[in-house]
């Protein structure tokens, strides 16, 4: 069951920081969906190339599943969400597009196909235009196996022949950038450029703000990103306000969106950064042994922690006042600039879910 149990400290941090602060209306830029008959049987698929913690939070999230969860956490708002499958190698990425496809035209939701590096333009166009499809959630894990996970560039897994076609068609491309530096990596950041030079036209979504979780991550980044004018970038994942603050003073605000990463960040618990480095403090025993993961540390205080979802969204509405955002940027930042990148299908999604 990927649907998380609120707790009385849930609705105590609900209550006193985000029930107020954010808008009735919510859109939600980056949801995952999944159903059991997408997963690929144990031992069938290859090494993951993604946080091994990632894979603990759900086995499945069904769309009612996601749509509990928004009205279990966020009761006094109407969230609608962008959704797209599971990008875990033990997923059966043709099913899952299926299954989301199926998913977004029943809920009038717009989606994104989970798309590989090896499908040349004309295959990348017509199985995103098949399904219905806003555009890509384009992802490491498809990238050339023989390339070390730590050398895999953003052209290795998205590339230039699908970035014109994203180009030409307005395509929305949700990109995860690669690489032990992350956000400031230079190689990352000389491509992200580049991208936002050569394909004005795609909306390329950098998501959780290019994975700099930790003000480290960040680096001088900012300097360069401050010059770019197209790309859009998603709060998703990531709880840090100092990096949001410093995201918030580069671009203007109307290239910032909300985004989830639920089931995963539906995840109990609370992220510090020690050393550069982020480490998710979770419950004991409840995501299985996590010895191993230096990403995860365990403690008997659970009764104190709160989802991390909702320290993400804290962490962006304190990240919003001190950068002295006003409530129409911040309303924004919840719902328009998601629903104009997504387009037309975003505003007439009415359901209350
Ligand atoms: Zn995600």
């Amino acid at each position: 069951m990927a649907v998380p149990e609120i707790t009385e400290t849930d609705i105590r941090f609900y209550d006193r920081y985000l029930r107020d602060a954010l808008p009735e209306r919510m859109m939600d830029g980056h949801a995952h969906v999944w159903y059991a008959d997408d997963v690929l049987p144990e031992g069938s698929y290859p090494p993951r190339r993604s946080a091994a913690w990632a894979a603990r939070i759900a086995a499945t999230n069904p769309l009612a599943d996601l749509l509990e969860t928004y009205r279990r956490m966020f009761p006094a708002q109407s969230v609608t969400p962008a959704i797209f499958g599971n990008i875990d190698t033990s997923t059966d990425v043709d099913a899952n597009n299926d299954h989301v496809s199926a998913d977004a035209h029943a809920h009038r939701l717009p989606a994104l196909a989970v798309t590989r590096p090896t499908w040349d333009a004309a295959e990348f166009e017509r199985r995103i235009d098949a399904g219905g499809f806003a555009g890509c959630k384009p992802y490491l894990n498809f990238a050339d196996p023989s390339i070390p996970k730590d050398d895999i560039e953003i052209f290795d897994f998205l590339p230039r022949h699908q970035l014109e076609v994203a180009d030409r068609r307005g395509w929305v491309v949700m990109l995860h950038v690669p690489r032990p530096g992350r956000l400031g990596d230079p190689v990352n950041l000389a491509q992200l450029m580049q991208i936002d030079r050569d394909y004005p036209g795609a909306q390329v979504i950098v998501t959780h703000i290019g994975r700099a979780y930790a003000l480290a991550d960040v680096g001088d980044a900012m300097a360069t990103l401050e010059r770019s004018e197209h790309l859009l970038f998603d709060i998703t994942a990531n709880t840090n306000s100092d990096v949001m603050r410093l995201l918030l003073a580069a671009v203007d605000p109307s290239r910032v969106m909300f985004g989830s990463d639920l089931p995963i960040f539906g995840l109990r618990g609370h992220r510090v950064v020690e050393d550069g480095r982020y480490v998710n403090v979770v419950p004991r025993g409840l995501y299985g042994d996590v010895s191993d993961d230096p990403s995860m540390r365990e403690t008997d205080d659970a009764g104190s922690l709160t989802m991390m979802l909702y320290e993400e969204v804290a962490a962006f509405l304190d990240a919003a006042e001190s950068a002295g955002l006003g409530h129409d940027e911040v309303t924004a930042v919840f719902w328009d600039n998601a629903a104009r990148t997504y387009g037309p299908v975003a505003a007439t999604w009415t359901a209350r879910p």
